[in-house]
């Protein structure tokens, strides 16, 4: 029988434990941990918003080697305190086959990023590190992978152990510079239909712009999508990554209060 491209994974499970059925669930905090006040802060306000989760990256996966690499393990540690003294689960970047374990000691989800997705060992590693640990990973989507590549990568991942894998749409590459990425919002719909795995939306690497963030948002509630993994910062202007792109306290509030509105229309909560 002809098994090498065949998708076995349509398992997996669209309530699983950081995507829960009928709900939207956001997940905010920095592109980079950079001090532990500036996560503190952002933390009162997840936990003020009555949000769950938080992310912040510890180990950065730059374009640039000049520019910020994240704190490393100082930063999980501010994350794991942080996390547990506000009551919400951690979300943080493996990038390399060596942290993973480390990492894992430290938050409850791994995160996968884009540069990450066609790395075969360090999927097969959190795969293995995952179910050993029960941790949750979100796969983000390689900006030049095919919605069929991106399913065969979870099986790197599912081959490791039994893991809860969400996959995340952040937009892909194509010839349209007026926005960072190009967002493929109809990839939720197709995976709906390929899989039974959760699928949450990146909007803020996708279009790198914070006014365009909250439009794009609503159209995740709307097109179906679990979640949105959101950036926010206390202060974006100061932001040592993506500062264009991070919401602030006040976009916060006001993403908050539209998506309420169009998850009301669809009989989803948010959370
Ligand atoms: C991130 O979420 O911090 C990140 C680096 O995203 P991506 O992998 O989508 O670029
Ligand atoms: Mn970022």
């Amino acid at each position: 029988m002809e098994q090498k491209n065949k998708i076995k994974n349509s398992s997996g499970n669209s309530n699983n434990r950081l995507m829960k059925k009928g709900y939207f669930t956001v997940i905010t905090g920095p592109c980079a941990i950079e001090s532990y006040e500036q996560l503190e802060a952002c933390a009162k306000i997840i936990s003020n918003l009555g949000l769950l989760y938080i992310r912040g990256g510890a180990y950065k996966p730059r374009t640039s080697p000049y520019s910020f690499q994240g704190l490393k393990e100082k930063g999980l540690r501010y994350l794991k305190e942080i996390g547990e003294k506000y009551g919400l689960k951690t979300v943080t970047e493996v990038t390399d086959t060596k942290n993973v374990d480390k990492i894992a000691d430290y938050a409850d989800v791994l995160q996968i990023g884009t540069r990450n997705m066609s790395n075969f060992a360090l999927l097969a590693k959190v795969g293995k590190v995952a179910s050993k640990k029960n941790k949750v990973v979100i796969l983000k989507r390689g900006w030049a992978s095919s919605i069929k590549e991106w399913l065969l990568a979870v099986e790197y991942i599912t081959t490791g152990g039994d893991v809860e894998v969400v996959l995340c749409e952040r937009g892909i590459r194509t010839f349209e510079t007026s926005t960072r990425f190009t967002l493929d919002i109809s990839a939720v719909p197709v995976i709906k239909k390929l899989s039974k795995l959760p699928i949450i939306i990146d909007p803020s690497h996708a279009v790198g712009q914070s006014d365009l963030v909250i439009p794009v948002s609503r159209a995740a509630v709307a097109v179906g999508a679990d979640g949105i993994l959101v950036e926010s910062h206390i202060e974006p202007s100061k932001a040592l990554s993506d500062g264009q792109q991070q919401l602030n306290e006040k976009e916060l509030i006001e993403l908050m209060k539209q998506l309420k509105k169009v998850a009301g229309a669809i009989g989803k909560k948010i959370r």
